[in-house]
């Protein structure tokens, strides 16, 4: 069984101007001990669905399940939540400074955090936080856990967050977009500190990004969400080599390590739907290059691709590469006679 299961998960949210669908139907399983990294753009909603399982939403209308370790996080007593954030499922997020407390020693927070799930006296708890950040590799931690946050670098204070998150051993690591606000040099080493607690605890991580290049270097599954939805979902090699759908091809050209010395990259033209009004058919059809008929009005399912139980597209070219090539083409010829250069294909009979 794996650790986490997570079934049909909708999470919806009544807003003023309508009700904001932000995510759709989401279904995947986390291993023991193995990375699943869920990418997509801003507003896919890769952070709501994992803040979701956490229990950290508020005000959501949420269905479906989400199983760990046998609980059912989705509804769960907020007790029994509590409990198992933290304790069984560690927490990162972007920016270090809004989870650590200003006023209190970096030592002190995570001694409380301890101290809080654990019945254990301070000095053990103090001896485990230096220990800890020791683990992540900060330098002289006898003595930086007497030391306040703003004391320390961006990157520096990326791996106490860490430290605080592996405090109790938790099963589960939620990582959202834990290097993103870091240049390359610390990324890298930020990167290393969890593959290496990773291996050292048998940790399962949950990676939250919009880059493809940390995907590449930590994943072993990879989720690819746009509005709301699952568009693909494979093993890492599977998806970076023989992906199938055309956001996730998107993704990987606008990538700088694709381009290669002297290529142009070529970003994914226009911007991901309202999800307050979802189009009735595929959501990426309207940058979609390959959109043909059907695209406008019926949203494909999430489909194994050529048999292969690891590996869904949600995408009704997903296994015709020449029902592509031709769409491709046609649409291309398509914008060229409208004497349009803009190559966002229109729906049949809704063109200029
Ligand atoms: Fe493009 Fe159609 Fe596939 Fe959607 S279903 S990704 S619009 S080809």
């Amino acid at each position: 069984m794996a650790l986490l299961e997570v079934r049909d998960l909708e999470v919806a949210f009544n807003t003023a101007d309508g009700v904001v669908q932000a995510v759709r139907g989401l279904s995947f399983d986390v291993e023991r001990g193995s990375t699943l990294a869920i990418v997509g753009e801003s507003g896919s909603g890769k952070s709501v669905a994992t803040q979701t399982i956490a229990g950290l939403t508020r005000g959501a209308r949420v269905s479906g399940t989400a199983r760990f370790d046998g609980i059912d996080l989705i509804g769960a007593d907020p007790e029994v939540l509590r409990r198992v954030r933290g304790a069984q499922i560690g927490m990162i997020f972007q920016d270090p400074l809004s989870s650590l407390h200003p006023y209190y020693t970096v030592g002190w927070q995570i001694v409380e955090m301890i101290r809080a799930h654990r019945k254990v006296t301070k000095a053990v708890a103090q001896q485990r936080a230096a220990e800890l950040l020791s683990i992540v590799g900060i330098p002289r931690a006898e003595q930086r856990i007497h030391d306040y946050p703003h004391q320390f670098s961006g990157g520096m204070r990326q791996r106490v967050m860490i430290a605080m998150a592996m405090a109790l051993d938790p099963a589960l690591l939620i990582a959202d977009e834990p290097t993103t606000a870091l240049d390359v040099t610390v990324q890298a080493q930020v990167l290393d500190v969890m593959r290496s607690l990773q291996e050292r605890f048998g940790t399962a991580i949950i990676l939250i990004t919009h880059d493809l290049g940390v995907v590449a270097e930590m994943a072993d599954e990879v989720v690819v969400m746009y509005a709301g939805a699952v568009m693909e979902r494979a093993p890492r090699r599977t998806l970076f080599y023989r992906n199938h759908h055309p956001y996730t091809e998107g993704l990987l050209a606008s990538l700088p390590s694709q381009g290669g010395t002297g290529q142009r990259l070529t970003p994914i033209p226009g911007s991901p739907p309202s999800l307050i009004s979802l189009p009735a058919g595929c959501p990426f059809a309207p940058r979609c290059r390959y959109a043909f008929d059907r695209c406008w009005s019926v949203a494909p399912p999430l489909d194994m691709v050529h048999d292969d139980p690891a590996h869904r597209s949600a995408c009704w070219l997903a296994d015709d590469a020449q029902g592509r090539r031709d769409n491709q083409a046609r649409n291309a010829a398509e914008a060229a006679a409208a004497g349009s250069s803009d190559r966002t294909p229109t729906p049949a009979g809704v063109g200029p």
